[in-house]
């Protein structure tokens, strides 16, 4: 049986995910759509047979045609349609920031927690990545002994003229700061931020940026944030451990050897590298969904991630290292 998903906010990556749930992943039926632009939710929905428009995300929450609900508005509006999902006790996929304030993060956790059972998983597709899972399972393994260094560089071509140099922590490095806490199992304890000589081409924006995370077990992590380095949308992952150093491969599968040089293809955007990440991060959840579940990143990782990200732009404004207090976990995500 089908699930019956209710999509709000119907932009670039809500119609993305509308895309992988009706023309790539099975198991769903997106029957109902909501966006803040009306004209835009009718556009979409004209193009899924039987798919309601609700004139507020509450109301697609509340209706009895949805089962679970997909998140994918602007950042500042995620907190309220998550807790109105927790509240009408439906599964719900946030895209990232699960809120852009820790206090609105904190709320959904005492939400979940009030509700006694997990029921958001918040956008980090990079979990669900095979290169990074097999990073994971490579650290688990023992192969290269225990993990002192996790260094990780996230290399967009270019960005709009909109862009800060906070948006380089609080929208791309949190991608990378989620994933030193998968790969490394550990929570951070404090964040320093650091800029060499800009990036001609970015004009007056700090880039790239070069974030040093600190964790609870003393392992450290770095994060090169470059996002007009032309070339390519290059991710890189190393873990350098204590007997020796995992890394990710590229991500191409072929190797073109030519007139002397070897060559492959590096990804020009985040959808042409993480597009299957992102079926698999779907599909997990609609599985999960159909049980009445949920898997995946919790609201405790949303809350970690803002908390961090929070930090690193008081670190970026300040120059200094900035703590990262985290509130007691939740038994609720422990095992998670
Ligand atoms: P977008 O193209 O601007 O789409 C957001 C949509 O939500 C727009 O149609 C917007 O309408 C609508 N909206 C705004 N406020 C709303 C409200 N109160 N209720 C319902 N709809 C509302 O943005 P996007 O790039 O798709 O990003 C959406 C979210 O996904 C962001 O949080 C972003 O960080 C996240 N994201 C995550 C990844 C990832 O790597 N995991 C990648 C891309 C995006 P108007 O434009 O008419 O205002």
């Amino acid at each position: 049986m089908s699930v019956h998903v209710g999509v709000i906010g119907v932009g670039m990556i809500g119609q993305d995910h509308i895309r992988r749930l009706t023309k790539v992943l099975s198991g769903a039926e997106v029957v109902a759509v909501s966006d803040v632009d009306l004209s835009q939710a009718e556009r979409v929905a004209k193009e899924l047979s039987g798919a309601r428009v609700f004139a507020t995300g509450e109301e697609l929450i509340a209706s009895k045609s949805v089962d679970a609900v997909v998140v994918t508005s602007w950042g500042l509006t995620h907190a309220t349609y998550v807790l109105a999902a927790i509240a009408a006790g439906k599964p719900v996929f946030c895209e990232k920031p699960l809120a852009t304030t820790q206090g609105d993060c904190s709320r959904v956790i005492d939400a979940e927690v009030a509700h006694g059972r997990r029921l958001v998983q918040v956008g980090f597709m990079r979990r669900f990545d095979a290169h990074y899972v097999a990073l994971k399972a490579t650290i688990t393994s023992g192969a290269i002994g225990a993990p002192l260094i996790f260094n990780s560089a996230h290399r967009n071509p270019s960005v709009p003229a909109s862009y800060t140099s906070e948006m380089a922590l609080v929208d791309t490095a949190v991608h990378d700061i989620d994933t030193a806490r998968f790969l490394l199992d550990d929570e951070p304890v404090a964040v320093s931020v650091k800029s060499p000589r800009r990036n001609s081409r970015g004009g007056a924006l700090s880039d790239p940026l070069f974030t040093l995370m600190e964790m609870r077990g003393g392992a450290l992590v770095t994060i090169e944030t470059s996002v007009n380095i032309a070339y390519g949308y290059d991710i890189r992952g190393e873990i350098v451990g204590e007997t020796g150093v995992a890394s990710l491969a590229e991500s191409n599968p072929i190797i073109v050897k030519s007139a002397s040089t070897f060559s492959g293809r590096v990804p020009m955007d985040w959808k042409e590298r993480f597009g299957r990440a992102f079926d698999v991060e779907v599909q997990a959840w609609l599985i999960a969904a159909a049980r009445g579940e949920v898997t995946g990143p919790s609201a405790w990782d949303g809350y970690v991630a803002t908390v961090v990200t929070d930090a690193g732009v008081r670190a970026i404004q300040s120059g200094e290292r900035v703590p990262v207090t985290l509130r007691e976990q939740p038994a609720l995500y422990r095992a998670s």
